[in-house]
C-alpha cells in the first residue's frame, strides 16, 4: 500500500493544455473516485499516474517516490481497463500469471498467488478456459485478478464496468466494494457512473475542464443544498 501525491500536474497536447494543474494528496489505503464529463481529462491523470502518458508539468509521487520518469511496470502499480486488454490465446490461469512470469516468480509462489486471487473472484473454476469462453464479467474479473496478484501498492481502474450490462454491473460493484474492504489498496477508480462513485469512493475528485472542480466525500459532493 502506498500514499499518492499528485504536486500541480499539467498535461499538454502539442500546444493544448488539457490538464490545468491538478493537485490531490491520496492517503494509504484510500478509494478515490475521479468523474466528470466526457473530455475533462480522467483518463489522462489516470494515464499520468500509471506512466502510460509523459508529464508536463509537476510531479506525481507514489509511496515516497518521484515517479515521473519511471517506466510503468517500476511503479508499483497495476491498472484495469474497460476493454479487459486479456490475451485472447491464453488461459485465464496464464493470463492472471503473466505479469508474475515476466517479474521472475517461482512456479510455487505464482500457482499461490493465482489460486488465491482466484477464490477472491470465484474463477476457480475456469482457470483453464479462454477468455473467450467466458461471461463479460468474469473477463472482467481475470482483468481484476491479474491486478490483484501482483499485490501493488495501487490499484488504477479506468471504467472497468462500462462494458458490461446493468445488472452484472450492479453485482462487479458490490464484488469491487468487498474486494476494497478486504484488501484496502490504495486506488484511483475513473468512471462516469454516479452510483459506482457514491457506493465506493472515500472520497471524489471531480474534474471539469481539465481542473479538479472539487475534491471531498461522497456526501458533501452529492449532498443537495
Ligand atoms: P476523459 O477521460 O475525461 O473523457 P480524456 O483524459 O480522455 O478525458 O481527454 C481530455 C482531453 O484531452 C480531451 O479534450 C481529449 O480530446 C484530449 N486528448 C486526450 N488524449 C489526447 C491525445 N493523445 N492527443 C490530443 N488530445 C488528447
Ligand atoms: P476514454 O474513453 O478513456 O476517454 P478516448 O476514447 O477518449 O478514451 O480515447 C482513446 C484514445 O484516443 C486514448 O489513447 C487517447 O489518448 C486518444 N485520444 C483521445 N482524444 C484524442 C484527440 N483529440 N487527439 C488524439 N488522440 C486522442
Amino acid at each position: 500500500m502506498a500514499t499518492i501525491s499528485i504536486r500541480d500536474i499539467r498535461k499538454s497536447y502539442g500546444k493544448t493544455e488539457v490538464i490545468h494543474g491538478v493537485s490531490l494528496d491520496v492517503a494509504d489505503g484510500e478509494f478515490i473516485v475521479i468523474v466528470g464529463p466526457s473530455g475533462c481529462g480522467k483518463s489522462t491523470l489516470l494515464r499520468m499516474v500509471a506512466g502510460l502518458e509523459r508529464i508536463t508539468a509537476g510531479t506525481i509521487d507514489i509511496g515516497g517516490r518521484v515517479v515521473n520518469d519511471l517506466e510503468p511496470r517500476e511503479r508499483n502499480i497495476a491498472m484495469v481497463f474497460q476493454n479487459y486488454a486479456l490475451y485472447p490465446h491464453m488461459s485465464v490461469f496464464d493470463n492472471m500469471a503473466y505479469g508474475l512470469k515476466i517479474a521472475g516468480q517461482s512456479k510455487e509462489e505464482i500457482r499461490a498467488r493465482v489460486d488465491k486471487a482466484a477464490a477472491m473472484l470465484q474463477l476457480q473454476p475456469y482457470l483453464d478456459r479462454k477468455p473467450r469462453e467466458l461471461s463479460g464479467g468474469q473477463r472482467q474479473r481475470v482483468a481484476m485478478g491479474r491486478a490483484l496478484v501482483r499485490d501493488p501498492a495501487v490499484f488504477l481502474f479506468d471504467e472497468p464496468l462500462s462494458n458490461l450490462d446493468a445488472k452484472l454491473r450492479v453485482q462487479m460493484r458490490l464484488e469491487i466494494k468487498q474486494l476494497q474492504r478486504s484488501v484496502g489498496t490504495t486506488s484511483l477508480y475513473v468512471t462516469h457512473d454516479q452510483v459506482e462513485a457514491m457506493t465506493l469512493a472515500d472520497r471524489l475528485v471531480v474534474m471539469n475542464g481539465g481542473i479538479a472542480e472539487q475534491i471531498d466525500t461522497p456526501m458533501a459532493v452529492y449532498e443537495r443544498p
